[in-house]
């Protein structure tokens, strides 16, 4: 008899299902808030839970001492006034017991358990393409049939097996805190171990101590952990959401963390050493995760130093709480930045390791070898207990999700496999190749980057009201397309290079789970952001989401949501919401001083060694310039510099941040030149007085603390952006045809090559990138007559370009100068000349040069010195000008 196909046994097996618009898989605070919500949009819906009561994290993880670490005025469901109102949290930190009653509560006021099917694990889920629906099977009682499947199963609800030989034999007692017994469990007068110090372990420990005859911790990674102070609900925080609960709810939405604290915005270098220790007892005193991973200084999270200041501080305070040394100093994290794993809220955690009856067994020096019948055995020691206590973690943001096995989506493809290299969604809601299935907090979502329940809230939100509008449009089916989900990859890369987040080993990363295709999970960009862009999709007639119906009704608007890498997206929003004139309407005066305006809002930039402003000799008198001197030991070679402005605006301190910036990575002097500016001076004179400064400069360089080559001069390099480029590169031209000096290499930045606006970039980027191509017709028509344009001193693509000094042409893909920047590379390479590229993709024209502000456009400038360096014959950077962890 032939075996029936796969799609006869799913037909056959929705016959006798629970019929159902929508399943949701969990019923913790995702799973309840979706029930609320689609029942009050009219969907019938069933909620399937392996628990017998509501509850997810809060009804497994009873283990002692567990709370939440987000203070409870945030950590709770914020859709309903009245709900908010019904409910008082008697701590600051609610215990475990506490959140179960609340979820209880939220559960019995919306009358929730009656769509809940406790004690029912779902194990298969299959799309049956004819019926456009999907088939749950499940470990008790019904199968489920849905039109759509929401995956809201929790980010660390699947404990990590032990991967330890010998859990078997093992005759004592066995917990893990993630599945903690319900009745409790008696730990008086036992031997005790503790296998993990995260979250977990350290909330744990210090509870399990007061009771245990004697406690061992068995710690292969020390966490950075810091006071929790529970008690009472801080006032102030209190407060601050009773003076306008519906602002501070909105102000959370749109936080980086879903917590609405001010972030510190000045760097660790603009500090004294007295006013980052006072910032640090602040956020100790505080003792709030999100005050100390984001208000120490701007710096701490995605730059090493930044972060290895208040890394010490940490580090410090343990040393000073735990007597014994050798302890303290294994009970110190060293392998990895401060945030890169989560860190732990504490109470009494390093206190308690100055107690006599537990003992810290370094897994770093004397790894486990086994567990054995009665205890643990490692290298150094046969350990005897009673209970082992497994702390060690979860298969995080994957882990339930795949554990239903197999999700068979379109074409028969498992999930499992589709994931087999790690985990690929768009927005992380939603897969390719999986119609009608979301996941809440899916990876490629804040998820556990943020405050669980305003991103729960923002999901659930999210994807009914999609199922609304598109009950409404007559849609049956939605789909990611494989072009946004691979954009969507593209930024969760481009956001995490922000962060230090791949500097550690962590379950964020999937690293605690032996196999795991390496990379972070939970979406880097913030709660804030990321809600926009959710609302952008939307807004963009559903960006990369196909939708089908019956009838043949389809509609498919494909493409990338975020092209931009995440800080330019933030830069060119905060600018739009500024809503400033455009800068040809101010007249040249009236733009200059803008400029200056707004340049005073950057960031200063980081100290070099010397600063000094003197004058020089232009094509037509002085000129002023401004000299950067790296701190190491000179002499240095001597970059000649050209600032951007369209040659209108601008002057030799307006791009002071990329020149300290290049001038410690580079670890040369950088000399600023004011050179004239249009329309007082219009075309030749600005490329008149780059050559002529260039040649005092060579004549100079010893004065100014230039190497010297054997000739007595250089190596002598230039560089400019934007108009500065076009003067750097003309001022070579000069030099070549006018017999000197030598210049050794050439840097140009997004620089104006070429008089015409008809290459793709200035159509593409007319609008909408900050320089626009009406702002260049501006600078054009001040700088230089029409007649004059196609002069090579005004357009040196039209120039001779042999026997030019090796060049670095940096471009932005967003910039309206982009393609004649390349088109300059290309013909540059073409007569011979050695040309290196960078194409910075997601970039805008100001990008490479808002250091400190455009985090992302740091690699580029790494890329610049080093062919600087290269151009000048030097091989290794120096320390100062290494790159940070960042870039
Ligand atoms: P969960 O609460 O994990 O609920 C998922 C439910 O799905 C579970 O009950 C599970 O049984 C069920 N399920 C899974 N698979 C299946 C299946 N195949 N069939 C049927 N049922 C299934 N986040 C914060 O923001 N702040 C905190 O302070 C905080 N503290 C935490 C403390 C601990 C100890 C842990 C482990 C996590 C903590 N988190 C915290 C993260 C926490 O998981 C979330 O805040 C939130 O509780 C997640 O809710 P959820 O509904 O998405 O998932
Ligand atoms: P975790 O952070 O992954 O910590 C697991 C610990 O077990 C780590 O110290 C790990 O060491 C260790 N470990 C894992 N496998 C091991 C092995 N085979 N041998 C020895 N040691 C091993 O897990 P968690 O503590 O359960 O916390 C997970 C997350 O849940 C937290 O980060 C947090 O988001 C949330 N949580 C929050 C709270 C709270 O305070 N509200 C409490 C608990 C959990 P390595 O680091 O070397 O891998």
């Amino acid at each position: 008899m032939p075996l029936p196909s796969a799609a006869q046994t799913v037909a056959a097996g929705a016959q006798d299902a629970q019929q159902v618009d929508v399943a949701v898989v969990g019923a913790g605070f995702a799973g309840l808030y979706l029930l609320i919500r689609l029942r009050r949009a009219g969907f019938t819906a069933v909620a399937l839970e392996a628990a017998d009561d509501v509850g997810g994290t809060w009804y497994w993880n009873r283990y002692p001492g567990a709370r939440c670490d987000i203070q409870t005025t945030d950590y709770s469901y914020t859709f309903d006034p009245e709900l908010e109102s019904a409910w008082r949290w008697s701590e600051k930190y609610a215990t475990q017991p506490e959140i179960l009653r609340y979820l209880g509560f939220v559960a019995d006021r919306y009358d929730l358990r009656r769509d809940i099917r406790f004690g029912t694990k779902v194990q298969t889920a299959t799309w049956d393409e004819a019926a456009q629906r999907w088939l749950l099977t499940t470990d008790n009682g019904k199968p489920v049939s849905c039109r759509y499947y929401i995956m809201a199963s929790g980010c660390l609800s699947a404990p990590k097996p032990p991967e330890i030989d010998g859990v078997g034999d093992f005759t004592g007692e066995i917990y893990f805190t993630g599945r903690w017994p319900h009745e409790g469990v008696e730990l008086a007068g036992k031997r005790v171990a503790v296998i993990g110090t995260g979250s977990s372990g350290v909330q744990s420990i210090p509870r399990i101590a007061e009771q245990a005859a004697h406690l061992t911790v068995f710690q292969r990674t020390p966490n950075f952990a810091f006071p929790a102070h529970n008690g009472p609900q801080p006032p102030d925080r209190v407060a601050a959401l009773e003076k306008d609960r519906a602002d501070y709810r909105q102000q959370a939405r749109l936080s980086l963390t879903g917590v609405p604290l001010e972030r510190a915005t000045e760097f660790s270098w603009q500090l004294s050493d007295a006013e980052r220790r006072q910032r640090f007892e602040k956020a100790l005193a505080a003792g709030d995760l999100v005050a100390m991973l984001s208000q120490l200084w701007a710096d701490q999270g995605g730059d090493l130093e930044g972060n290895a200041l208040a890394a010490d501080l940490l580090r410090e305070r343990i040393h000073a709480i735990v007597k014994d040394p050798e302890t303290a100093e294994a009970l110190t994290p060293r392998d990895h930045p401060f945030g890169s794993k989560r860190p732990c809220l504490e109470t009494d955690y390093y206190a308690t390791f100055n107690r006599p009856n537990v003992t810290l067994v370094n897994l770093r020096q004397e790894p486990i070898k086994r567990i054995t019948a009665s205890g643990i055995e490692t290298d150094r020691r046969i350990v005897d207990l009673d209970v082992i206590v497994f702390a060690t973690g979860f298969d995080a943001m994957t882990g339930a999700i795949t554990a239903v096995h197999p999700i068979t989506g379109r074409d028969g493809k498992s999930l499992s496999d589709v994931w087999a290299g790690g985990p690929r969604t768009y927005l992380g809601l939603t897969v390719a190749g999986f119609p009608n299935l979301f996941m809440i907090t899916g990876p490629g979502s804040p998820s556990v980057f943020s405050n669980m329940v305003v991103s729960i809230e923002q999901h659930a939100d999210w994807v009914v009201d999609r199922l609304m509008a598109m009950r409404e449009a007559g849609f049956t089916a939605i789909e990611a397309t494989e072009a946004a989900q691979a954009g969507w990859a593209r930024h969760m890369a481009d956001c995490s290079q922000l962060t230090l987040h791949r500097l550690a080993n962590t379950w964020y990363t999937g690293a605690n789970v032996p196999g795991k295709a390496p990379g972070l999970m939970p979406y880097p960009g913030g709660v804030g952001p990321y809600r926009t862009i959710c609302d952008e999709v939307v807004s963009r007639g559903m960006l990369g989401f196909n939708l089908s119906g019956p009838d043949g009704a389809v509609q498919c608007n494909d493409g990338e949501v975020v092209r931009l890498q995440p800080d330019v997206r933030l830069v060119l929003n905060m600018l739009a919401e500024l809503n400033l004139p455009p800068l040809e309407s101010l007249g040249a005066e009236g733009a200059r001083s803008f400029v200056k305006q707004f340049n005073a809002t950057r960031p200063a930039g980081r100290p070099v060694g010397e600063i000094v402003d003197a004058t020089l000799q232009g094509a037509d008198g002085p000129l002023p310039y401004r000299l950067y001197r790296p701190s190491t030991p000179g002499p240095h070679p001597i970059v000649v510099y050209f600032h951007g402005g369209g040659w209108v605006l601008g002057d030799e301190q307006s791009d002071d941040p990329f020149c300290r910036d290049m001038c410690r990575r580079s670890g040369m002097i950088f000399v600023s030149v004011g050179y004239r500016h249009a329309p007082e001076h219009c075309f030749p004179a600005a490329a008149e007085d780059g050559y002529a400064a260039l040649r005092w400069i060579a004549e100079n360089a010893a004065e100014l603390g230039g190497r010297l080559d054997a000739n007595g001069a250089g190596p002598l390099l230039v560089a400019g952006w934007s108009a500065g480029g076009n003067i750097a590169a003309v001022t070579c031209q000069l030099a070549r045809d006018r017999g000197g000096p030598p210049i050794a290499g050439q840097l140009l930045v997004c620089p104006v090559t070429d008089c015409t606006f008809d290459r793709p970039s200035y159509i593409e980027n007319a609008e909408g990138y900050f320089l626009t191509r009406s702002l260049m017709d501006w600078f054009w028509g001040h700088y230089c007559p029409a007649a004059d344009r196609t002069d090579p001193r005004a357009s040196p693509l039209r120039g001779k370009l042999a026997g030019l000094p090796p060049a670095f042409v940096a471009t932005c893909e967003f910039d309206p100068l982009r393609d004649e920047g390349i088109a300059y590379a290309e013909a540059m390479a073409a007569a011979g000349v050695p040309v290196e590229q960078l194409q910075a993709r997601g970039h805008f024209h100001s990008s490479l040069m808002m250091v400190d502000v455009v985090a992302t456009g740091a690699s580029g400038r790494v890329k610049m010195a080093e062919a600087l360096r290269r151009f000048a014959g030097m091989a290794e950077r120096p320390e100062e000008a290494m790159p940070k962890a960042a870039e």
